[in-house]
């Protein structure tokens, strides 16, 4: 058995999936445009911003967050430092959710969301060693005329760096069946589909995804296993879930620890899970140390924080001949880290 070292898994090259701009956002930067928008901090000193112990207050926070984007420049700004902070963890392919629905109800256009995000994006693709997509997270509790707004939108952009629409924010109160007509539109349009379900929610939930939006991928998934049927449905169809399994211990608090997060028994039946760390700047925890974390609580080895890597790519949207790129790239790099940690290739 290898066991790699933390400097070892953060440097493995890494696909992201599950990844919220707003939540990857440095708490330095929400500082400056706060106080460049007006807007008040509830902290004296901006190194505590982040400091959250509970779900209410971590809504404060992001309550803030999203106060202070309020120009193109700010949702650049975010989106491009998101990128570079991604880099920093070995990020080499992102999928991004960005989630409008808050800051237009405080008034900012879509466009204006968009034009920001998509410019940091492409900005962050052009000068950093990462590809990174988007996705729009549609607001549930926005309710579904809101979610057929946002999917008309985004069947409009630019489709190269859209790649799907995804739906969060809380699951208690929300019929979740009654986004079937947004997310039919979505498949229409040819846009991706998946859904934060069964994170706090019951498994139901992630039947609903599945069964009446026609979901390719499951946000969260912590429930699943509630459900034996369907989670053997799920494993046998391969769709993929984007697991964040430090979010669920200090955000959802479904969990006291990642020891005792079910990953390990959803990758022990079959589903296909993958590795993702939600709001990395919100939780100061990026994705390379989401994978030492996941290693140290299940006791897994290189290989299988490598396959879990891979297991990323192949859970992406990413064209096929992209995926068959990055796996080759990542295969080529696993060895070359091997090689200069004085471990034997990959088998
Ligand atoms: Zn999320």
């Amino acid at each position: 058995m290898t066991t790699a070292t933390a400097d070892h898994l953060r440097r493995l090259p890494k696909a992201e999936l599950h990844c919220h701009v707003e939540g990857a956002a440095r708490a330095a930067t929400i500082a400056e445009l706060a106080a460049g928008n007006g807007v008040g901090l509830p902290v004296a000193d901006p190194a505590d911003l982040f400091e959250f112990t509970d779900l209410n207050q971590f809504l404060e926070i992001y309550d803030v967050v999203c106060r202070s984007l309020v120009t193109a420049d700010d949702f650049h700004r975010i989106a491009y430092e998101a990128c570079e902070d991604g880099v920093a963890a070995g990020v080499r392919y992102r999928e991004m959710f960005f989630s409008p629905g808050f800051v237009l109800k405080l008034g900012v256009p879509i466009e204006t969301v968009w034009a920001g995000v998509s410019a940091g994006v492409r900005d962050a693709n052009a000068d950093l060693d990462i590809t990174c997509r988007l996705i729009l997270d549609v607001d549930k509790p926005s309710g579904p005329a809101h979610a057929e707004e946002m999917v008309s939108f985004a069947a409009g952009c630019d489709r190269e760096l859209l790649l799907g629409v995804g739906a969060d924010s809380v699951e208690r109160g929300i019929d979740h069946a009654a986004f079937a007509p947004a997310f039919e539109a979505a498949a229409r349009a040819g846009l991706h589909r998946t859904l934060h379900a069964g994170e706090d929610g019951p498994a139901e939930n992630i039947r609903i995804a599945i069964d009446v939006l026609g979901c390719e991928r499951i946000d969260h998934g912590f429930r699943l296993l509630d459900d034996p049927e369907l989670t053997r449905r799920v494993a046998d169809a391969g769709i993929p879930l984007t697991v964040c399994p430090t979010s669920n211990v200090v955000i959802a608090h479904v969990v006291p620890d990642v020891a005792s997060h079910p990953f390990d028994t959803q990758r022990g039946q079959g589903v296909r899970v993958t590795v993702n760390s939600d709001d990395p700047g919100m939780m100061r925890f990026d994705l390379a140390d989401e994978y030492v974390a996941v290693a140290d609580a299940f006791g897994y080895d290189l290989e299988v924080m490598e396959d879990l890597s891979l297991a990323a790519v192949d859970a992406s949207w990413a064209p096929d001949d992209e995926k068959s790129a990055l796996r080759r790239r990542f295969l080529e790099e696993f060895d070359v880290l091997r090689a200069e940690a004085g471990l034997p290739a990959r088998g």
